[in-house]
């Protein structure tokens, strides 16, 4: 029971990363390590430890679900699409 599918429709609810694809901050960790999904178009991403634009070694820092998906360096998201 591990499916989050809750549908992005109740006030309240914390804002997540914003999706790379669709640009709605509905970005959701899945019960993968490093490994999100945007439950508004489904999209799977991938955190990866090497930045995808200027590919910059990142440490990923659990600190929360939230940050921490960006490049230090240049701010790119190191998200990518699965
Ligand atoms: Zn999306
Ligand atoms: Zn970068």
């Amino acid at each position: 029971m591990e499916d989050d599918q809750d549908p992005p429709s109740k006030a309240g609810i914390d804002l997540g990363p914003q999706c790379p694809n669709c640009g709605e901050p509905w970005l959701r960790p899945t019960n993968l390590p490093g490994r999100y999904r945007c439950v508004y178009c489904l999209h799977r991403f991938e955190l990866t430890s090497v930045c995808p634009h200027c590919g910059e070694h990142s440490t990923i820092v659990r600190m929360s679900s939230t940050a921490i998906l960006k490049c230090n360096a240049c701010g790119h998201s190191m998200l990518q699409a699965v």
